[in-house]
């Protein structure tokens, strides 16, 4: 029962950690694929980097430059230049290198914010950025100290702060291991196992070749849970998708009938 307690508590720290991210930043206000409720919208830019650790403004300019330079040298994050093990910290430090530039207005930076009508949160722009981390170590602290439960305060810690793990796995296996659907420019690739955990976001073969869609799976054997999410948000008005900017569904089957094999008689002797 405790145990069960535990990956229930690691599964909904991570869940909310993972939609805020998947939908919230990314598909909502990095690509424009959905269209937050204005109240939703504003728990996400102001509560956002409570939940996550990530501020919405550096996240969303970070990934517009990882489309802007996919797998170029100046991709904030491919395997190709930081290595397959090396993506985690080079995530990190772009992550980093993006909020200094916003910060001083470098136009390098600068440029991928133009539209994005929120500043840098408060803890970016005052050198914040660990408290979250703090608050939610504090959270995990409590049920150890009140009842011993360690195992949940550790779960709990975990799942809200898996970001880093999340991210590795998208830019190291989305753009090194996996089937490509489109002949991008780029490595990207799409990795169903990474895609199953992380929301859809390991397909990313698809989503570079249509960034501006909400849903990322092409081949409805593609796990997208990310948009079933959409989905059930939509549907109780707390988000609008974009269908103009969905990717098209894949053509048929060819089941064209091959024409009947003329009958052979036997040669007569
Ligand atoms: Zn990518
Ligand atoms: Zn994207």
């Amino acid at each position: 029962m405790y145990l069960s307690s535990c990956l229930l508590v690691l599964f909904l720290a991570y869940f909310l950690n993972i939609i805020t991210i998947s939908v919230g930043y990314h598909r909502a206000l990095a690509h424009d694929a959905i269209h937050l409720h204005p109240s939703l919208r504003r728990i996400v830019v102001w509560l956002g980097p409570l939940i996550t650790g990530l501020d919405p403004k550096a996240w969303v300019v970070m990934h517009r430059m990882h489309h802007a330079y996919s797998d170029t040298e100046k991709d904030p994050h491919s395997p190709k230049n930081a290595g397959f093990l090396g993506i985690m910290t080079e995530q990190l430090r772009s992550y980093k290198a993006v909020a200094i530039g916003l910060i001083k207005k470098d136009s390098e930076v600068t440029q991928f914010a133009k539209n994005l009508d929120y500043d840098l949160h408060i803890l970016t722009r005052k050198n914040l950025w660990y408290l979250p981390y703090v608050l939610h170590a504090l959270l995990a602290v409590i049920p150890g100290v009140l009842g011993g439960f360690w195992l949940l305060g550790l779960c709990y810690f975990l799942g809200m702060m898996s970001h880093p793990i999340q991210g590795g796995l998208v830019n190291a296996f989305g753009h090194a291991v996996g089937s490509r659907n489109f002949n991008t420019e780029d490595d990207s690739r799409n990795n169903w196992l990474v895609a199953f955990f992380v929301l859809g976001e390991g397909l990313q073969n698809n989503h570079h070749k249509f960034p501006q869609s909400a849903k990322f799976s092409y081949h409805q054997w593609e796990p997208d849970p990310g948009f079933t999410v959409c989905l059930i948000l939509e549907s109780i008005g707390l988000l609008t998708i974009e269908r103009k900017g969905l990717i098209p569904a894949p053509p048929p089957f060819n089941l064209e009938v091959r024409p009947a094999l003329p009958n052979h008689t036997a040669p007569s002797m």
